[in-house]
């Protein structure tokens, strides 16, 4: 449970208090979930497959979190399809919305190109705002910050198959700081001086990139240009003391400093990815064949080693996404 007196946390008992306490060989994880008000049925489906497949056998604490208020409706609902403990968080303003030193009539200009562009949620603050926030800020949620590992999970997705191995504790482990389902490629028109930021802060700070490090993967020129492929970021099981790190906050502080977030549309995906693929060794990235998952439009389903039979899959392998001309498995496979 939280601190009851501040105003960005609200702890609701767990439905189930049967439930049991957190137990040796269980990882000190949450699964965690961004939504608004508007986003309650599609939020319910998520959380009641996530339980169905994986949560009703290991209890983990789930924790949501608003810019706004969570409504009565939401909590109620959400508290209903949970085996274990919930809580539901309100996140300060200043981890959210636009700084006020962000020039917004160059901000504006930015959004105004990008629609006549036609890039994909181009002309929203919001979106800006959710990605900076899933890039710098929801690790050091007071919610969130008692836990080490967290599993990302979003209104509307699914997941195929049984999760029956505890994938946090897998990760633990074996000494990993970052796992995905689904790598693919950016469009560059949100992130057109994404690159050269990270050149310069690596420049400037060589000693935080790791030896053995992913950047094979990232770039085909050894590290000059950016390739494009990062981790779907809508799935992430991770490490958050990898985002609480000196390397990251200063990575972190340093991109955003530049106002790209809001000049151009930075995402929170190929933030993250890059700086996995350059402060983490390659060997604790970790691909998660057996975990089917979709997002809309794409699916990995896993399809070797007799997974799809043995985790009861309900995704067609054929339809995989790792065999998609878009997807980045190639670059992956190629550094492994
Ligand atoms: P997409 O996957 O890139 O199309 O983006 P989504 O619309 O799915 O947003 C990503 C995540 O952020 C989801 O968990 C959304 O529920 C959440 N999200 C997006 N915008 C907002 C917002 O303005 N407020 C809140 N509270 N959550 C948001
Ligand atoms: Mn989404």
């Amino acid at each position: 449970g939280g601190d009851r007196d501040s105003p960005y946390e609200e702890v609701v008992a767990p439905p189930h208090p049967s439930s049991p306490p957190s137990s040796h060989g269980r990882a000190n994880a949450t699964i965690l979930m961004l939504a608004r008000n508007s986003d309650t049925d599609s939020a319910l489906r998520s959380v009641r497959e996530l339980e169905d497949r994986f949560n009703h056998q290991f209890h983990y604490p789930w924790v949501f979190l608003n810019e706004e208020p969570f409504s009565d409706d939401f909590k109620k609902r959400i508290s209903n399809v949970i085996s274990g403990e919930v809580e539901f968080g309100q996140i300060p303003r200043d981890h959210w919305y636009q700084p006020e030193w962000i020039d917004e009539t160059k901000a504006q200009a930015g959004r105004d190109k990008m629609v006549q562009d036609n890039i994909i949620y181009g002309g929203s603050v919001s979106y800006r705002n959710m990605c900076r926030f899933n890039s710098g800020f929801f690790f050091r949620h007071p919610l969130v910050q008692k836990y080490k590992w967290y599993w990302r999970v979003e209104p509307d997705v699914h997941f195929h198959c049984d999760i029956d191995e505890d994938p946090f504790v897998f990760m633990e482990n074996n000494d990993k700081v970052y796992g995905f389902t689904i790598t693919m490629y950016e469009y560059l028109a949100t992130i057109p001086s994404l690159w050269t930021t990270v050149k310069q802060f690596i420049t400037e700070n060589p000693q935080f990139v790791a030896e053995g490090n992913a950047m094979g993967y990232m770039s085909d020129d050894g590290g000059n240009s950016y390739n494009l492929c990062h981790f779907w970021s809508n799935f992430e099981i991770a490490n958050m003391d990898f985002w609480r790190s000196e390397a990251y906050m200063k990575y972190f502080d340093y991109l955003d400093s530049t106002g790209g977030f809001y000049y151009e549309r930075w995402g929170d995906a190929p933030v993250h990815s890059i700086a996995a693929a350059l402060f983490a060794r390659k060997d604790q990235i970790h691909f998660f064949d057996q975990i089917g998952y979709e997002h809309n439009p794409y699916t990995h389903c896993p399809k070797g080693n007799g997974l799809w039979q043995q985790k009861h899959c309900s995704c067609n392998p054929e339809r995989s996404f790792d065999y998609d001309g878009y997807s980045c498995m190639r670059q992956w496979d190629r550094i492994q």
